[in-house]
């Protein structure tokens, strides 16, 4: 197995479930492994999520841990806030690859006391809040990153000097730039994940226009523990809604989007959704306009008829239009498809069930070289039915969202799979025993 600087056995692309799961299968068993991920943590949407369905277990729980464990790992090393590109392959079984680090204008000395935040007089949108709330220019990305490292958007900075001024570890340095570095791998494993929806594609939704519509992951963080408030509120007033609505297929099976197919994911959150805001507001009523439901994993059909039984309520319909009306509530007018007939409803807080995307990033990532993408714009799987995690280049293999729409034990399964085919390349690639 390699072992100089710069010569790794695997490049993991992503650090979320499925890449760190990925990760540690395969440095479990000895080899080196270089993760890179393009935000500044690495846990992926998961670390973003309230809870999991159907069990209900804290979704930050079960993934720090793993978190923890990818970063400890002596056989991993993680790049954060890092691209790579130009992947090339140079002969069977060797590749190189092109790892772009971008400053974060702060040290890796930094203690994580968040001093530089405080004084900090810039506030923008916080994108891990789903711009729900601000946060600063000096920032850490939220309390559970990994690296506990600030970072400063030097996009919104003023270079007022204050955050240099308090930092009592004398972090903050602005000379940092770009660092490049070419590396040598023997395979590669794209578990780069999926892009959300943008609903303000469907302009008769009215999100961006109207402020109580909300995404399905403006609600995710309004249910977690590290909320942005210290109730689930309506944005617009901050009022307590009591009465809910969700849409779902907002972006998914809808050929007019461009995503005919099922998210998979949707159904099943906002029926979690459901449940835990029948806990947070318990006056509250929720309905869910649905096309079908689709409960197929295990557990999942119980999970609704429980969210049923607990009085939230199902209507067979398809939405035509969301109005605001002048108090900021929404008239929701839809096809009730059982009756066949247009009816209209009034909601306080409408939650739009955004489906899951391809992430294209694969598509630029390599030289001389093709990364095939499936009909859907997921990286292709050459054989879903037999041999989902090998892709059109030999060495590079697939895991989690970047190859489909799944859920989180799915995502982790098919990182199992990309791991076994990987370790099975590698020692076909070295020849062992
Ligand atoms: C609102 C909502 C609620 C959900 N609730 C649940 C639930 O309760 N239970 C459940 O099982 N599932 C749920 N899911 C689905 C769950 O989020 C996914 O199954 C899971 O996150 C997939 O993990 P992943 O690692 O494949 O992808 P991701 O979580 O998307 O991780 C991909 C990682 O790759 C990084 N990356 C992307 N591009 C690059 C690049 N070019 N270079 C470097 N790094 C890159 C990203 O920054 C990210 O860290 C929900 C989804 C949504 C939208």
């Amino acid at each position: 197995m390699s072992d100089q600087t710069n010569n790794y056995d695997v490049l993991v692309v992503g650090g979320g479930i499925a890449g760190e799961e990925t990760a540690l299968n395969l440095a479990n068993i000895g080899y080196k492994i270089i993760m890179v991920e393009k935000d500044l943590s690495i846990g992926g949407k998961m670390i973003h999520l309230s809870k999991v369905f159907p069990t209900l277990d804290c979704s930050a729980c079960i993934t720090t841990p793993k978190v923890s464990e990818t970063a400890r790992h002596p056989n991993i090393s993680i790049f954060t806030n890092s691209e790579v590109g130009e992947i090339e392959k140079i002969s069977e079984n060797n590749f190189t690859a092109i790892l772009t680090q971008k400053p974060r204008y702060v040290t890796e000395d930094c203690t994580g006391c968040q001093l530089c935040e405080e004084a900090c007089p810039v506030s923008v949108e916080d994108q891990f809040q789903y711009e729900l709330v601000g946060r600063k220019a000096a920032y850490i990305p939220f309390s559970i990153a990994n690296p506990r490292i600030a970072a400063i958007d030097i996009e919104n900075c003023i270079l007022c000097g204050l955050c240099e001024k308090v930092c009592p570890a004398d972090c903050i340095d602005f000379t940092q730039e770009a660092i490049k570095t070419k590396i040598n791998i023997k395979s590669v494993v794209m578990a780069t994940g999926y892009q959300i929806f943008d609903p303000t594609i469907i302009t008769r939704y009215g999100f961006g226009k109207f402020k109580n519509v909300v995404t399905a992951m403006q609600m995710e963080r309004q249910l977690v523990p590290t909320r942005p408030f210290n109730a689930v509120l309506r944005p617009k007033d901050g009022k307590m809604p009591d009465n809910i609505a969700y849409v779902l297929c907002t972006g998914s099976r809808d050929d007019t989007v461009g995503n005919p197919i099922c998210s998979q994911v949707c159904c099943m959150y906002s029926t979690k959704q459901a449940q835990l805001l029948m806990g947070a507001l318990p006056m509250a009523d929720v309905t869910i306009y649905y096309i079908h439901v689709r409960a197929f994993g295990k557990g999942f059909c119980e999970f609704y008829n429980q969210t049923v039984g607990m009085g939230v309520e199902y209507i067979k319909g398809k939405i035509g239009k969301i109005d605001e009306a002048e108090n900021g509530d929404l008239i929701v007018r839809y096809e009730d498809i059982e009756s066949g007939k247009v009816k209209e409803a009034k909601h306080d807080l409408v939650v739009l069930a955004t489906g899951i995307l391809a992430n294209r990033d694969y598509q630029s990532m390599f030289k001389n070289i093709v990364l095939e993408p499936d009909k859907f714009n997921y990286v292709k799987q050459v054989n879903d039915l037999s041999s989902p995690s090998k892709t059109s280049i030999g060495g590079v293999f697939v895991a989690g969202t970047a190859s489909g729409p799944m859920d989180i034990p799915d995502s982790i399964l098919s990182a199992g799979a990309a791991s076994a085919e990987t370790a099975s390349y590698l020692r076909r690639a070295y020849n062992e025993k």
